[in-house]
């Protein structure tokens, strides 16, 4: 059926809706909507005579070539393939002037909507100032100064008044804030050229409802349009930085006077700020990155020193000092440097725990530990060796200094009142390393002294040679 004789019958079911309105867009430009075969257009700006010297109510229906020329609509095409925004061509209008225009294109749902807009001011090297600012974003090294330099090209690119990064009022502190109450779709991209121009209608055919929230055309919602007002904001243009995150934040700039920008600089703004967002993830990853790292080699090392430490008395536990000696031991016979060991038993332990209870046991333990560590000089060792039985590793000690140390320790302890138990006392046995020593056969002498210090008596300190 020709597209006139379908026209008509449109019109004659429903004559009101033949040439429905359908909003209104920024006046500057001019909106060609139609369907994804190119065959029939079905909404019009009605300025459209300013742009292709041809009524609104006269495109609707027709084909898009009808409009805009064969040339143009071949040219759009394979710009469509190519995967670019839009062309730029000559048009003659109606009033004769020849001007070029930037239509660019982008499709919703089963319509192709083409937005034609003049095209001036674009005589800036674009892709060198593309490359530099670019690269200046790529580089940057915090969030911080990543929000710094899209600012700046901001304002270099667009000359507006005022640039800034916002996001809206409920998601925390920022240096401007947008409306809160403003839903997702009355946000981004906004390229308002003049708050105070008065939109023009588009007409389309019925059943048509088009989202236009993607043309550059569109007009901001009442709630944005306000905050601009207030702000006494002609000029604006609002992108999405971050469209897929849960705090989203703004680009924002607007000028006192009317400003437009053209649609090749436009596209550069909207690369930037993707590149800025890029940028933005990997700085906000590879921070994550560090935290973790440095929260697992914390817990790393809590784990290491759990795994190395007696609870009760915080000392080295038997696994731990078992390793140091293994340790001293090497290095003792690779240097000929005699490697003492003192073992020390707590005298009479149980009756302390039957007596005073198994948690003043404990206390005297700690206590015991914390007496015998103040002997010792850093590159001791001294460990839990088992209940009430504790071990001194000493690297490079003769025999008698050794036994010299283990009596200072031995009658400091004596000395010392523990409440509520009252005098504590130890026995020690001491021996040093001899050639052909395991560990085993070291902590076998130094345990035979122990026993002979408790047949001794308690309280006193034998030697291997005594055994
Ligand atoms: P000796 O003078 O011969 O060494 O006698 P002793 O009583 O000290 O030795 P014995 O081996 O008879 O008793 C050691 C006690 O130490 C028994 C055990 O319940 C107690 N013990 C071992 N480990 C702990 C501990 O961690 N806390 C407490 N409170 N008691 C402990
Ligand atoms: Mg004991
Ligand atoms: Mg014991």
């Amino acid at each position: 059926m020709p597209d006139s004789l379908e026209r008509e019958l449109d019109a004659s079911v429903c004559p009101s809706a033949a040439n429905a309105t359908h909003g209104a867009i920024q006046p500057h430009g001019c909106l060609i909507g139609f369907d994804s075969d190119w065959r029939r257009v079905c909404l019009a700006s009605t300025n459209l005579p300013r742009f292709f010297g041809l009524a609104s109510t006269e495109a609707l229906g027709c084909p898009l070539e009808r409009v805009v020329g064969g040339g143009a609509t071949v040219a759009l095409e394979r710009a469509l393939a190519l995967g670019s925004p839009g062309i730029s061509l000559p048009a003659r209008p109606a009033s004769g002037a020849l001007q070029r225009l930037h239509l660019s294109l982008h499709a919703t749902g089963r319509l192709i909507i083409l937005a034609a807009e003049p095209l001036e001011g674009t005589a800036h090297d674009l892709p060198g100032l593309g490359y530099a600012w670019g690269t200046r974003l790529a580089q940057a090294d915090s969030t911080g100064e990543l929000d710094a330099r899209l600012q700046q090209a901001l304002h270099a690119l667009t000359g507006f008044e005022f640039c800034t990064l916002s996001q809206p009022k409920r998601a925390g502190p920022a240096t401007e804030h947008l409306p809160g109450e403003l839903s997702h779709s009355d946000y981004p991209p906004l390229w308002l050229v003049d708050s105070r121009a008065v939109p023009v209608e588009l007409l389309a055919t019925p059943g048509i409802n088009a989202d236009l929230s993607d043309c550059p055309l569109h007009l901001p919602a009442p709630m944005l349009h306000r905050w601009l007002a207030d702000r006494q904001a002609r000029a604006a243009l609002m992108l999405d930085l971050q469209a897929a995150r849960p705090e989203r934040r703004y680009a924002v700039c607007w000028d006192r006077r009317p400003r437009s920008l053209a649609p090749p600089l436009r596209h550069l703004l909207l690369q930037l700020v993707q590149t800025a967002a890029l940028r933005r993830t990997l700085l906000d990853e590879t921070q994550q990155t560090q935290q973790r790292y440095r929260l697992l080699s914390e817990r790393n090392s809590r784990l290491q020193r759990l795994a190395y430490t007696d609870p009760l008395t915080q000392l080295a536990n038997r696994h731990r000092i078992e390793r140091v000696l293994e340790t001293e031991l090497a290095l003792a016979s690779r240097t000929d440097a005699p490697l003492a060991v003192l073992l020390f038993d707590i005298d009479h332990f149980k009756p302390i725990n039957d007596t005073h209870g198994h948690e003043t046991g404990d206390r005297v333990l700690s206590q015991v530990a914390r007496q015998a560590q103040s002997h010792l000089r850093d590159s001791d060792h001294l460990g839990r060796w088992g209940g009430e039985e504790f071990i001194v590793v000493i690297p490079c000690c003769e025999l008698s200094r050794a036994r010299e140390l283990a009596w200072r320790m031995c009658r400091a302890l004596a000395q010392r009142r523990i409440d509520p138990v009252g005098q504590v006392t130890a026995s020690f046995g001491v021996a040093t390393s001899q050639p052909g020593d395991s560990c085993r056969t070291l902590v076998r002498r130094a345990d035979q002294a122990m026993y002979l210090a408790k047949q001794a008596g308690r309280a006193c300190v034998r030697t291997q040679e005594a055994g």
